[in-house]
């Protein structure tokens, strides 16, 4: 089984490539965001409860992704491992999820940060408001919220990583055909 982390700052791509890549190596995609707003559109309770944290571009409770997460993962199968998009978020929840997939004899196999500046995130963002329908996609204050959120609380997970030795810088500008296969690359080094 590889598990691979997708990082990089909203706008980067990380979602994009996901897809593609999951495709690639048969592994599951999982995205936190997407899991989210799926419970927003069903109109469960969790969803209403997360609604407000999410139109401001704020972090909902890591024990909410979290257990997101463990579900997916119990419930899997056939599948060569998981790429991880928009998870973890926080310090804590990467420990989390480093003991949770120890527990099930699996491990971190590679974090790869797509970097992207910020004026080409901005640009991407602005693109991306006309055709997602996303709330926190609509506003720029939301937006620059969520990049303050994402230097504040989800970098220390980059550090994290590197010192796990498995974080990998990539560069995030190109065709998304480049891009795609600087992270093949990496990916390769470890399969
Ligand atoms: P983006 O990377 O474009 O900001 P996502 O779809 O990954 O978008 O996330 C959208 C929103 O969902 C976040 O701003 C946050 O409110 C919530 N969210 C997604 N993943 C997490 C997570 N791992 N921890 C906490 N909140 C999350």
């Amino acid at each position: 089984m590889i598990n691979v982390l997708m990082f990089g700052p909203p706008g980067s791509g990380k979602g994009t490539q996901s897809v593609t890549l999951a495709e690639k190596y048969n592994l599951l995609h999982l995205s936190t965001g997407d899991m989210l707003r799926a419970e927003l559109a069903a109109g469960t309770e969790l969803g209403k409860k997360m609604e407000a944290i999410m139109a401001s571009g704020e972090l909902v409770p890591d024990d909410v992704v979290i257990d997101m997460i463990a579900h997916k993962i119990d419930a899997t199968t056939g599948k060569a491992g998981f790429v991880f998009d928009g998870f973890p978020r926080t310090v804590e929840q990467a420990e989390a999820l480093q003991k949770m997939l120890e527990e099930r004899e699996m491990k971190i196999d590679l974090m790869l940060v797509l970097e992207v500046n910020d004026t080409e995130l901005m640009e991407r963002m602005k693109k991306r408001a006309l055709v997602s329908g996303r709330a926190d996609d609509a506003d720029e204050a939301v937006i620059n919220n969520r990049i303050a959120v994402y230097s504040a609380k989800t970098e220390p997970v980059i550090d994290y990583g590197r010192k796990a030795g498995v974080s990998r810088s990539v560069d995030g500008v190109g065709s998304i055909d480049e891009i795609f296969d600087r992270l093949c690359r990496h990916i390769e080094t470890v399969i």
